[in-house]
């Protein structure tokens, strides 16, 4: 398969050539369809080096509507240094978009209006912004738990985001990265993604 068959935007698809990828990876090539063509919910086995940031970076991407200035996708990331290597990924495939990503990590603070429709953070600065309502959760389409088997190590991040799910809208798709399968990561599954209908495992 190739990128151009992946239902990706122009802007979009503009922005991989770009990087220059030639070809879809494997997790891309999977994980895309579902996250652009269907309403399922997604759970994912994969390392690093896949190419699985940029398979998100870009169904986030692919998902949010460009005229509408709120967020609609967040992604939660373990580390402030992960979320940052998210957020150069995602500044650089969406370079040709108009979507601009926000960062949100210790030591950054929120703008008064969330105008940006993505946002890359940690567990414990999503869940403040999330459970203050400064994040404002109403348009949200679909969020990313990436690297789940770090998330679940840490008992607080696992429990910020398992609190998270009743601010966000029913119909939100969960999207969970992960490069091992521990009862933990089953226990986060079985509380954001009851229903997995895509399991590539
Ligand atoms: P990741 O698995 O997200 O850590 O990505 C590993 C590396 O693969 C990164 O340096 C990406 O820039 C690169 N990469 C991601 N997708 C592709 C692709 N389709 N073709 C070539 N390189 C890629």
């Amino acid at each position: 398969k190739s990128f151009d068959e992946l239902g990706l935007k122009p802007e979009l698809l503009k922005g991989v050539y770009a990087m220059g990828y030639n070809k879809p990876s494997k997790i891309q090539e999977t994980a895309l369809p579902v996250i652009i063509n269907s309403n399922e919910n997604l759970i994912a086995q994969s390392q690093s080096g896949t190419g699985k940031t940029a398979a998100f970076t870009l169904g986030m991407l692919n998902t949010v509507d460009t005229n509408l200035n709120a967020p609609q996708a967040i992604c939660f990331s373990p580390t402030k240094e992960l979320a940052l290597q998210i957020f150069e990924v995602i500044s650089n495939i969406g370079k040709f978009s108009s979507i601009k990503p926000l960062l949100y990590i210790p030591e950054v603070d929120l703008p008064n209006k969330i105008e940006n429709q993505i946002i890359i953070g940690t567990p414990g600065k999503l869940f403040d912004g999330i459970t203050r309502r400064k994040i404002l959760t109403k348009h949200v389409k679909m969020i990313v738990l990436d690297e789940a088997d770090f998330i679940v190590a840490s008992r607080g991040m696992q429990q910020q985001i398992g609190s998270i799910k009743q601010f966000l809208p029913q119909n939100t798709k969960v999207c969970l990265f992960s490069a091992t399968f521990s009862l933990g990561v089953d226990q986060l599954i079985s509380a954001m993604v009851p229903d997995p209908k895509v399991s590539l495992r």
